[in-house]
């Protein structure tokens, strides 16, 4: 396994489990990857170091796997964002439009009222501006996505596909619990102690600090690759773009801001949001508090790469990557990096989970693996 996070330590421990051999390395000194959690020295405070993770899934066997190796905590995500000099709750709700508009509509006249601001010319959204125009109007989409979006994309709305936005939720309730999910939670330990139970089996050996390169593949019978699906090219006909993050840390004693996330909508704040650690873990009690404002910028060569990008160019040479991967043998391409889709941390252990059951199958029936079980295109 070319990788310690979810993606490598899930698919490492079902072989392991089945009787294989698994060696386990990763180029960073922790596992887990981006949802690495470190107790703040400090302040006793559990930290996301690369930014907020929040477990939500309807997937009924992937949420009794997490919890086969971690306690999970309730915990439901109330996300509020900074606007206008006011302060609202997210995804836009009920309660969101009345304050906004300093209304008292129910379900149904709230519902016509939005209708009525929104561009009804627009029959088939495309871009993330489009959607946003079809279904919350002008003045909300100025007042919450525009700016932000424009952060944390790097460009305009009508740039992006809509896809983006229809992520989020537009309701005419006061439902503000930002995850429509059945299972929702947090690990009480947090997420590197959980992927350290997974990796714990005596058939995984586990080396950090070690880079994997393509011409060690040789040495091992089968490699599933988490890194950058580019990077296994040596990027040599370009790179897939990605949007990286740069946390500004501060403390504070006692509670800062009152929630986990407090996102800014205006583009004059520099950061998209602000992060208090010590809400993610409700159940444990600090004085000292942790906090981060995020800013969004281009990836560069030696920066941590989030989100991709997946517009038109990229998508264009993730085309010819994604041909040149299908030819592969001995090697399989897994995640959010392996297969460059923004993968919420559910789906990336179901995919690992049915990438070693392929795998195991495969191998029983003299199949060869694929190096892509799924078509990132
Ligand atoms: N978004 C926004 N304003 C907000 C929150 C989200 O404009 O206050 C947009 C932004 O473009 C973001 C997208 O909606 O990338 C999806 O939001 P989500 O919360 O899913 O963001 P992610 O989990 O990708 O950070």
């Amino acid at each position: 396994m070319a990788g310690a996070g979810l993606s490598g330590a899930v698919a490492g421990r079902m072989l392991a489990e089945a009787g294989h051999r698994v060696t386990v390395v990763d180029a960073r000194a922790h596992i887990a990857g981006n949802c690495h959690t470190e107790r703040c020295a400090e302040t006793g405070v559990l930290v996301h170091v690369y930014g907020p993770h929040i477990f939500h899934t309807d997937d009924a066997e992937v949420w009794e796997y997490v919890n086969r190796f971690e306690r999970f905590m309730p915990y439901k995500n109330r996300v509020k964002a900074t606007t206008g000099g006011a302060v609202y709750s997210l995804p836009i709700n009920l309660h969101t439009i009345n304050q906004f508009f300093g209304q008292t509509l129910r379900p149904d006249e709230a519902r016509a009222f939005i209708e009525a601001q929104a561009d009804t010319s627009i029959t088939d959204p495309q871009t993330f501006e489009e959607q946003a125009l079809r279904f919350v109007g002008p003045a909300l989409y100025e007042a919450f996505f525009k700016g932000y979006t424009l952060k944390q994309w790097g460009c305009h709305p009508r740039e992006l596909p809509a896809s983006i936005l229809k992520r989020l939720p537009v309701r005419f309730n006061y439902e503000d619990d930002y995850f429509a999910h059945r299972f929702q939670g947090m690990p009480e330990q947090g997420y590197t102690a959980m992927v350290a139970r997974i990796l714990d089996h005596p058939g995984i050996s586990l080396h950090l600090n070690t880079r994997f390169s393509r011409d060690q593949a040789g040495r091992y019978g089968h490699v599933f690759y988490s890194g950058p699906l580019d990077g296994w090219y040596d990027c040599d006909i370009g790179r897939l773009g990605y949007r990286t993050l740069d946390f500004e840390r501060f403390t504070h004693q006692g509670d800062w801001q009152g929630c986990a996330v407090m996102n800014y909508g205006e583009e004059s704040v520099p950061f998209t949001r602000t992060t208090e650690h010590k809400h993610f873990a409700p159940w444990e009690k600090h004085e000292g508090s942790v906090l981060y404002r995020e800013y969004s910028r281009a990836c560069g060569e030696e920066d941590i790469p989030y989100y991709p990008i997946r517009m038109v160019e990229e998508k264009a040479l993730l085309r010819a990557y994604v041909e040149r991967a299908q030819a592969e043998s001995g090697v399989t391409f897994m995640g959010r990096l392996g297969t460059y889709r923004y993968l919420d941390m559910d789906v990336t252990i179901r995919e690992a989970l049915d990438c070693a059951r392929l795998f195991l199958k495969s191998r029983s029936a003299g199949h060869a693996m694929p190096a892509l079980a799924v078509n990132p295109l």
